[in-house]
């Protein structure tokens, strides 16, 4: 079948203005022979829109096609033209990344899973679901709530991301310090390899020790591996709605200080959130949100175990919090009230736009480390002469500091893209990661070896050359794969 006439593709020119070559057009005729018509789309302006994620100071290339697939078989069949043709294939879910994990290679297919979005099965007795990959994690989440089932990662782009790219990048989210990350969830994968054949990883069982764990090996490998057609993720029964304790800090070291408190008073939070001076006082210019003018910072906390005992978490954490310096505490003993207060956190984003364009990294660590990284991006906050705001899965130590500057100012934005780099430098000394959650696609490549090692850097590649000798896949994202 053949959708010839779409597009600007007419076997002339490709995008850019470039010549297509006699390759090209081989490998957009083999493409079209078995997918439908419109599953092909070679348009400027859609593989532009398609070509990047939202990470900032990615590069992006120029795809040659983009393919929405239906079905694994379609996914099978774009990944044996491209072994046949030695052509690049970019797999994305939402393109929600903020890594440029899912941004264009020159020359590369682009293999969208976004139609692939069905939820294939819910296994209420075995607390199972079996989806598509294509599903966003809020459409899956409310899939499952209406059985009586909880799926608990919950990143803040939930309403715009797949559950393709959330195993893919092993996302996290708010409530991942007292349930975990996608990978505790994720029992087994169907996989696209890179020649086309179908791989099963994993079980439906509880416990399972048969063979390596591939399943792990997918999860987080940024589309470098294979392309994930099938999820099979393990689900708890529904949790209560949350009870919230909010608590206002003078400092950000006094505040950091009190996560770890609360991380050893014997309680664990359903929620643990840092929002440091420079993000309150974004959120209350925003939306009037009525904290305190004295914050140098404020912690969120949150309990879902129910009635009774959600009620005295909330009272336990808030006399920890108080006794640990805290100048205000609002105790919200009304799930409805809980939302109000956690708006302020979920606004963040929204109110640090309105100070310039953000730069939003994402680094973890150690929790008794917290409050020498919030000391030391300050001093980087004024040696660099940029805000530098610091929100973040205070339970995990996971922290998205964010740097607001000038995109129209080519020296602010030179000197915000190395305080982003300090950032990850920070995180290094103090025992932690250059990324907690979103990955290291192309923004974190050069300190990826500083993290992991040379000896970690090789067995990548071993890992790379074993299950896709060609490289097509994703190539160049993560690492190179040559030294
Ligand atoms: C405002 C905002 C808030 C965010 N908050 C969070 C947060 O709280 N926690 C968090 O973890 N992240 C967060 N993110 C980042 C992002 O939403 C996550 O990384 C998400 O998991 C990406 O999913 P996606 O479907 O958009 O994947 P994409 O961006 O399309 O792709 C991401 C990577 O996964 C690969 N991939 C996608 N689908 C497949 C597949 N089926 N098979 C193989 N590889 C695949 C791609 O090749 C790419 O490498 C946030 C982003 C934004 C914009």
């Amino acid at each position: 079948m053949s959708n010839r006439g779409q597009g600007s593709y007419g076997g002339l020119m490709s995008l850019g203005g470039s010549r297509t070559t006699s390759t090209d057009e081989s490998v957009l005729d083999a493409l079209q022979q078995d997918l439908p018509d419109g599953a092909v789309s070679f348009d400027a302006d859609v593989l532009s829109t398609y070509g990047v994620d939202r990470a900032m100071f990615c590069p992006a290339g120029k795809a040659l096609a983009l393919v929405h697939a239906r079905d694994r078989a379609q996914v099978q069949h774009v990944l044996r033209v491209a072994s046949r043709y030695g052509v690049p294939v970019v797999p994305q879910g939402a393109r929600s990344g903020l890594s440029g994990a899912a941004n264009a290679i020159d020359g590369c297919i682009l293999l969208s899973l976004e139609k692939m979005n069905r939820v294939l099965e819910i296994d209420v007795a075995n607390r199972i679901v079996v989806a598509e990959p294509g599903i966003y994690n809020a459409e899956l989440s409310r899939a499952v709530s209406d059985v009586g089932l909880f799926y608990p990662p919950d990143p803040s782009s939930w309403e715009f991301c797949s559950i393709g790219g959330n195993v893919a990048t092993n996302s996290g989210g708010l409530c991942c310090v007292k349930y975990g990350v996608t990978t505790d969830y994720v029992l087994g994968l169907e996989v696209v390899l890179a020649n086309g054949e179908v791989l099963r990883t994993g079980r439906r069982t509880v416990k399972g020790v048969a063979g390596y764990d591939l399943t792990r090996l997918f999860v987080g490998s940024e589309g470098t591996l294979g392309v994930i057609t099938e999820v099979t993720l393990m689900l708890r029964p529904a949790s209560e709605r949350p009870l919230t304790v909010a608590a206002v800090f003078d400092s950000a070291s006094t505040a950091a200080a009190a996560v770890t408190a609360v991380v050893s008073c014997g309680v664990t939070p359903s929620l643990l959130e840092f929002m440091d001076r420079v993000t309150v006082q974004a959120v209350n210019d925003a939306f009037n949100m009525g904290f305190s003018a004295a914050a140098g910072a404020l912690i969120l906390a949150q309990s879902d175990v129910g009635g009774d005992r959600s009620v005295s978490e909330i009272k336990h954490m808030a006399a920890v919090l108080e006794e640990a310096g805290a100048i205000e505490i609002a105790v919200a003993d009304d799930p409805a009230e809980g939302d109000l207060l956690l708006a302020a956190r979920r606004g963040v984003l929204t109110a640090m736009e309105r100070l310039g364009t953000t730069m939003i990294d994402d680094v973890c660590v150690p929790r008794t480390k917290l409050a020498e990284l919030i000391d030391r991006i300050e001093v980087l906050s004024a040696e660099c002469g940029l805000v530098i705001g610091v929100v973040g899965h205070a339970g995990d130590g996971n922290f998205h500091p964010t740097v607001v500057f000038d995109a129209q100012d080519l020296d602010q934005v030179a000197t915000a893209k190395r305080a982003f780099d300090e950032i990850m430098r920070i995180s290094l000394e103090l025992g932690g990661t250059i990324t907690g959650e979103h990955g290291v696609g192309l923004l974190k490549i050069e300190l990826l070896e500083e993290e992991i090692g040379p000896v970690s850097l090789g067995i990548h590649r071993a890992l790379k050359q074993a299950l896709d000798p060609q490289g097509i896949l994703n190539p160049g994202k993560i690492f190179a794969i040559k030294a």
